[in-house]
C-alpha cells in the first residue's frame, strides 16, 4: 500500500495524522492511503509559498518561461508514467489518460509564452507631456482545489499559469486519486520550480476551509461540483479573495433532421460514454429534433451502446473503465433506478455488470434512456456516469428552449449540415462553450475555458488569456517629467 504525502518543504506530519483510503476502482482493493491535512498543514503550506514568493516573482518573465519549457519537456518524457498513475486510481483507459496529460501539457506550452502575455500597454501623450503605462503583476500566494475526474489536467489548467505570472501556488488535489497530482508537481520541481513555490496539501473539507479563510491566500481556483463551487465562491469572496469556481454540467447535443445520423451517433458515443461519462464536458442529453430523427438516432445508438467494451485501464481494447468509487457507482445506479421509476424508457440497462476477474470493481455498463422529459431527476441533475438521456423535441425552438432553461450552461453542441441552424444555435444558447459538429468543444489552451449559469461562479474563465487576468492584477502608471536638465545648465548658485 502506498502512503501518499503532502509536498510541503520542511513539514513533518504528526504521528497518527488522519488518512483517507485510496482504491483501485478496477479491483475494488485499497491501493494506498493519502494524508488528510487540516489547518496546521495549510498554515505550513501557505507559509512555505509566502516565503518563496519574493524570489520567484522577482525572476524575469523570460526566466520563469524557461522553467516552463523544461517542464513541458519533462511532462512529455513522463507522459506514460503520469497516465498510468491516473488510471490506477481513477480507472480511465490508458489512451484517455494520455489524452488528459496532453491537454494539460498544452497549457504549459501556452505558459512558455508568458512574456508576451505580461507585456502591458503604453500610451504616449495621455495629457500634455504625460504618458501612461499598465502592467500586470502577480497576486502573491494563490490556491487551487481540484476534482477527481482529471487529476493531472485540471491542476495543469491552474498552476503553470499562476506560476508563470509570478505567483506561488498551494494545490489541494482530490483525495480520491492524489498520486498523479503529486507526480506532476514533483516534475515541476525537477524542472526548476522551487519546492516552496508549488506545494501540495492533501485533504478534504477542513483543508479547503483553511485555504478559503487564510489571510495570506490572495486567490482561489476551484473545479468540482456545483454545490461545492458555490460554497467555495461564497466563502472565499467573503474572506476578500478573488475566486473562480467551476462547477457541474448537463451538456445537451442537438441533432437536426439533416444531420448525418451515424456521425452524430458516433460523436455521442465518445462524448457520452468516454471516461465512463465522468467528464464535465460529457454529453449527457441528446436532443433529436423531430420523431423521425429521434427514431433513427435511437436505432443507431442502441447497438453501439450494447457493444461498448468495458474493462480495466490495462485492457487496450476497453472503451471505458470503471467508475471512481463504490459510492459513485451506487449513486449512478440509483439515477438509473430513478429514471425507470419516473417513466423514462430504459433502452439499454448497464446495471449489475460483473467483469470476470474484476468482480469487485466499480463497473457499470453503458446505459441509454429514451423519452426523458424535463421534469425527471435524470434530466435535471448531473449524473456523471455512462448514462445518456434522449429528450425528443418537436422543433429547433423547443430544443434551444430546453438548453436555455437548464440550470447548467457548461457546454453544448449542434449536429447539422445547415449553416443557418448552426448560426442561430450559437447566437441563441446561453452556454459558455459551444460545438458545431464538435461534440466536446473544450477550448484549446490559448483560448479560455468557462461555463455560464450555475456551471461557473466568478468572472474569469480558466487558463489562456483569462487565466493571465485571473492570476494578475493591473497596475497603471501615469507620469510627467517637469522640464529639467534639457532646458540648459544654470551657473548661478541655487537658492
Ligand atoms: P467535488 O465537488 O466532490 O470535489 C471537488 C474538490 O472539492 C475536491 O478537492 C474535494 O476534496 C473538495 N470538496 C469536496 N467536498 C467538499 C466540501 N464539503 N467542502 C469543501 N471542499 C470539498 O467534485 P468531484 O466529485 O471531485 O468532481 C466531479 C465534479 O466536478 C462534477 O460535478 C464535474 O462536473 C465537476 N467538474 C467540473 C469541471 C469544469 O470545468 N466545470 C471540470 C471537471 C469536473
Amino acid at each position: 500500500m502506498t502512503q501518499i504525502g503532502h509536498l510541503i518543504p520542511g513539514f513533518v506530519p504528526p504521528a497518527g495524522a488522519p488518512v483517507t483510503p485510496v482504491y483501485n476502482p478496477a479491483t475494488g482493493e485499497q491501493s494506498g492511503a493519502v494524508l488528510s491535512g487540516g489547518k496546521a498543514e495549510v498554515d505550513a503550506a501557505v507559509a512555505a509559498a509566502a516565503a518563496a514568493f519574493p524570489a520567484w516573482s522577482a525572476l524575469t518573465p523570460l526566466k520563469r518561461a524557461r522553467v516552463m519549457f523544461r517542464y513541458k519537456d519533462l511532462l512529455e518524457k513522463n507522459a506514460d508514467a503520469i497516465a498510468r498513475a491516473i488510471s490506477a486510481e481513477h480507472g480511465k483507459t490508458h489512451p484517455d489518460a494520455l489524452g488528459e496529460v496532453q491537454r494539460g501539457l498544452e497549457v504549459v506550452e501556452f505558459a512558455c509564452g508568458i512574456p508576451q502575455m505580461l507585456k502591458g500597454e503604453f500610451s504616449r501623450d495621455v495629457g500634455p507631456d504625460i504618458d501612461s503605462f499598465s502592467t500586470r503583476e502577480a497576486l502573491g500566494v494563490v490556491a487551487g482545489i481540484t476534482p477527481f475526474n482529471f487529476p493531472a489536467m485540471v491542476p495543469l489548467w491552474m498552476f503553470p499559469m499562476a506560476l508563470a505570472c509570478g505567483n506561488t501556488f498551494v494545490l489541494k488535489p482530490s483525495e480520491r486519486d492524489p498520486s498523479a497530482t503529486n507526480l506532476i508537481v514533483q516534475l515541476a520541481h525537477e524542472a526548476g520550480v522551487p519546492d516552496g513555490a508549488l506545494v501540495v496539501v492533501h485533504g478534504g473539507k477542513p483543508a479547503v476551509d483553511a485555504l478559503l479563510t487564510h489571510p495570506d491566500v490572495m486567490a482561489v481556483s476551484f473545479v468540482g461540483s456545483t454545490p461545492i463551487a458555490e460554497y467555495v465562491y461564497a466563502t472565499g469572496t467573503a474572506h476578500g479573495k478573488r475566486v473562480q469556481a467551476l462547477g457541474g454540467a448537463k451538456n445537451h447535443m442537438l441533432v437536426m433532421p439533416d444531420a448525418d445520423i451515424d456521425q452524430a451517433a458516433d460523436a455521442l458515443m465518445g462524448a457520452g460514454y468516454g471516461s465512463a461519462g465522468e467528464r464535465c464536458m460529457a454529453v449527457s442529453v441528446a436532443v433529436p429534433v423531430g420523431e423521425k430523427t429521434a427514431d433513427a438516432l435511437i436505432e443507431a445508438l442502441t447497438p453501439r451502446v450494447r457493444a461498448l467494451k468495458i474493462g480495466p485501464s490495462t485492457d487496450p481494447a476497453a472503451d471505458m473503465g470503471p467508475l471512481v468509487t463504490a459510492q459513485h457507482l451506487a449513486k449512478v445506479s440509483g439515477y438509473i433506478d430513478a429514471g425507470v421509476r419516473e417513466g423514462a424508457e430504459l433502452v439499454v440497462d448497464g446495471r449489475g455488470l460483473k467483469l470476470q476477474g474484476y468482480e469487485n470493481g466499480y463497473f457499470l455498463g453503458g446505459s441509454l434512456f429514451d423519452r426523458v422529459t424535463p421534469d425527471m431527476s435524470i434530466y435535471r441533475e448531473e449524473i456523471f456516469g455512462p448514462v445518456l438521456s434522449v429528450v425528443r423535441a418537436a422543433s429547433f425552438d423547443e430544443a434551444v428552449g430546453l438548453i436555455r432553461r437548464h440550470e447548467y450552461g457548461n457546454g453544448t453542441a449542434i449536429f447539422t449540415r445547415d449553416g443557418d441552424s448552426a448560426r442561430a444555435f450559437v447566437n441563441q444558447v446561453n452556454v459558455g462553450m459551444i460545438g458545431v459538429n464538435v461534440p466536446i468543444p473544450v477550448p484549446v489552451a490559448y483560448h479560455s475555458f468557462g461555463g455560464w449559469k450555475r456551471s461557473s461562479f466568478g468572472s474569469h474563465g480558466i487558463y489562456g488569456p483569462e487565466g493571465v487576468h485571473f492570476y494578475t492584477r493591473l497596475k497603471t502608471v501615469t507620469s510627467r517629467w517637469p522640464t529639467g536638465i534639457r532646458a540648459g545648465a544654470s551657473f548661478a548658485f541655487p537658492t
